[in-house]
């Protein structure tokens, strides 16, 4: 069975940045399960996984217009300490989870402390890099109707348990 849009994949993958540094990578007998074609996976990675069986392994490359984007200039804000809540002490490389006002989260890295104002950077870390995925396929299967309206695999390894 190929990799396709409605199916589960399990795979082992490594990611880094091409200078041997690892940034992620699953565990060995801990795969790594999504549902194909549900977005939760960069979408070079996505399409480079398409149509692989049980077994392949690759060494995909993904521009950063296919991983998590472009380094945007103006993802660097200057915001006031009173931003930030008072038991947060921000220093410089931290990194917090910001919510926007849709309430949708999303990383921020505190780039400068100033003494009344934080620059935070709220480009993805791995924004304007280039990610090497080098991927085994362990398995792929039909997603159950649940999984599919859902839109995540379910199971032991699905990390998501009803
Ligand atoms: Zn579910």
């Amino acid at each position: 069975m190929k990799i396709a849009i409605g199916r589960i994949v399990s795979l082992d993958y490594r990611l880094h940045l091409g200078d041997g540094d690892i940034i992620d990578e699953s565990l060995p007998g801990d795969p790594f399960v999504y549902l194909h074609g549900s977005g939760q996976i960069v979408p070079g990675l996505e399409r480079g996984l398409e149509g692989l069986s049980m077994g392949d392994a690759r060494n995909l490359v993904v521009p950063p217009a296919d991983g998590y984007g472009e380094y945007q200039a103006d993802g660097l804000q200057e915001v006031p300490r009173t931003a930030f809540p008072r038991d947060v002490d921000p220093r410089e490389g931290m990194q917090f989870e910001a919510r926007s006002p849709k309430g949708e989260t999303f990383p921020m890295t505190v780039k400068e402390v100033k003494r009344e104002s934080i620059v935070v950077d709220l480009n993805h870390p791995l924004a304007g890099k280039t990610l090497h995925f080098d991927v085994k396929v362990l398995g792929v299967r039909e997603a159950t109707p649940a999984e599919l309206s859902h839109g995540h695999a379910h199971g032991p390894k699905g990390g998501h348990e009803h």
